[in-house]
């Protein structure tokens, strides 16, 4: 199997900034939170069960799932969250496999906000964290998606700390500064991981 990247990195801390620049390079990026969202574009059998658990409420006036509404239930409620876990994570898992399988660059990058959490690092042969101090994080992520900073937060609360991923991961980008300044951070991982790959 092709040699996978895992990348990870708290909300906002600029994963898919940072993802993009090694597309640039060619590289197959694949993901979870793309293929999360997948998962309930009709017609969808995941969205059969929400709508059997939640009846309408759970849809926009589209007959969409209604996002913001479920996000706000799983954060209320453990019991829904579990739920909710259990349905989705086996299909996402599915399809990640099947992306990565399908992936035909020197290596694949595998972006998951929750890689360590949920075990995918395991999928792995190396991890990459895209690391930002915790009080920017709130502000890019608020900034860019104009949300609470309570509920940000309460995301950041439901993801491993800074520290955590720091010790797990075997790389570091440092998206402190400018965005040009992952100019050079990326090269340089980029020619590792070519090298790694090939050698794999
Ligand atoms: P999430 O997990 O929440 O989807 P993410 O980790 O993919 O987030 P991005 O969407 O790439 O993060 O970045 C978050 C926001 O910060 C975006 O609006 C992005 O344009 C901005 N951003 C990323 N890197 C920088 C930087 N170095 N300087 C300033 N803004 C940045």
């Amino acid at each position: 199997m092709t040699y996978v990247v895992g990348v990870t990195g708290g909300i906002g801390s600029g994963k898919t900034t940072v993802t993009d620049r090694f597309a640039e390079y060619g590289i197959v990026v694949v993901d979870a939170d793309v293929i999360a969202r997948g998962i309930f574009t009709p017609p969808s059998a995941a969205l059969t069960a929400v709508i059997e658990r939640f009846g309408e409420q759970a849809l926009t006036a589209d007959g969409l799932l209604n996002r913001p509404w479920l996000r706000q239930r799983v954060f209320s409620s453990p019991a829904d969250k579990a739920w909710l876990n259990q349905l989705t994570h086996p299909l996402v898992r599915t399809e990640l496999l099947r992306q990565l399988k399908q992936a035909d660059s020197a290596y694949v990058i595998l972006s998951a906000p929750l890689l360590f959490e949920n075990g995918l690092d395991q999928l792995c042969q190396r991890t990459l964290v895209v690391d930002l101090p915790e009080t920017e994080q709130l502000q890019r992520a608020s900034q860019r998606d104009q949300t609470s900073a309570a509920q940000i937060k309460a995301i950041m609360a439901a993801q491993w700390s800074r520290q955590q991923r720091l010790d797990k991961a075997d790389d570091v980008i440092d998206n402190s500064g400018p965005v040009n300044a992952l100019d050079a951070q990326i090269q340089a991982l980029h020619a590792r991981y070519l090298e790694l790959a090939s050698a794999h």
